[in-house]
């Protein structure tokens, strides 16, 4: 074990908004923060109008489009609600090579909003591929997944709706579904795998590189 060293925060110094931040955050928490070990609570669905709760929704829907991502759940912008949004569009597909993508199964998924969202195995085979989140920034491993599953769960406007997602999405949904449970990739991960993404960059940087945990 290497010795603890300070973390770089100059912008965070310069800021006048230090520590006055509270959630729905407008950056992803990380591993270590005691919201992505709870269980979320369940929003009841008569609030699901409200303004807090739509608040939720739209700082979901702000931070997926800011990181790029495919899925963000509410525990990782620092709030304990069980909802998580997903999409997967055709440029975020287009940038994986057309086989890779064929092989993960990777399909056009529109923005979706889930809450209260329960999750029921279609298709109990597993298959294994490289996983990585938000909340775990730099690294990424192999994780196996049911092959198909379906999520039943509320929509942003409170109208109960019901998916069923195969291969790639199902990924996406079983993997924010856990984040409502506190429980994150790095559990099931195969551990051999844990892989840090910039490994090579560090070679070539001789370990002048930093991992941006805001991709502003
Ligand atoms: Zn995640």
């Amino acid at each position: 074990m290497g010795a603890m060293r300070k973390v770089l925060n100059w912008y965070a110094r310069l800021s006048p908004s230090r520590g006055k931040t509270s959630p729905p955050y407008e950056h992803v928490v990380q591993i270590g923060d005691p919201r992505l070990r709870k269980v979320s609570d369940p929003v009841p669905v008569d609030k699901i109008k409200s303004e807090e709760v739509q608040k939720v929704i739209n700082k979901l829907r702000l931070v997926l489009h800011k990181y790029g991502s495919v899925g963000m759940s509410a525990p990782q912008i620092g709030v304990n609600m069980r909802m998580f949004v997903m999409r997967h569009t055709a440029k975020q597909i287009s940038a994986v090579p057309p086989e890779i993508a064929k092989s993960k199964g990777m399909s056009v998924v529109p923005f979706t909003v889930f809450i209260n969202p329960k999750i029921k195995v279609v298709d109990y085979q597993k298959v294994i591929y490289m996983e990585g989140c938000e909340s775990v920034q730099g690294y990424s491993a192999e994780v196996p997944r049911y092959r198909e599953v379906e999520v039943t769960g509320y929509d942003e406007n409170g109208e109960s709706a019901t998916r069923v997602f195969k291969l790639w999405p199902a990924r996406i949904a079983q993997h924010e579904m856990d984040h409502l449970d506190g429980k994150m990739f790095t559990d099931l991960m195969e551990r051999r795998t844990l892989t840090c993404a910039c490994w090579e960059e560090v070679n070539l940087s001789k370990g002048k590189v930093v991992i941006p945990f805001n991709p502003e």
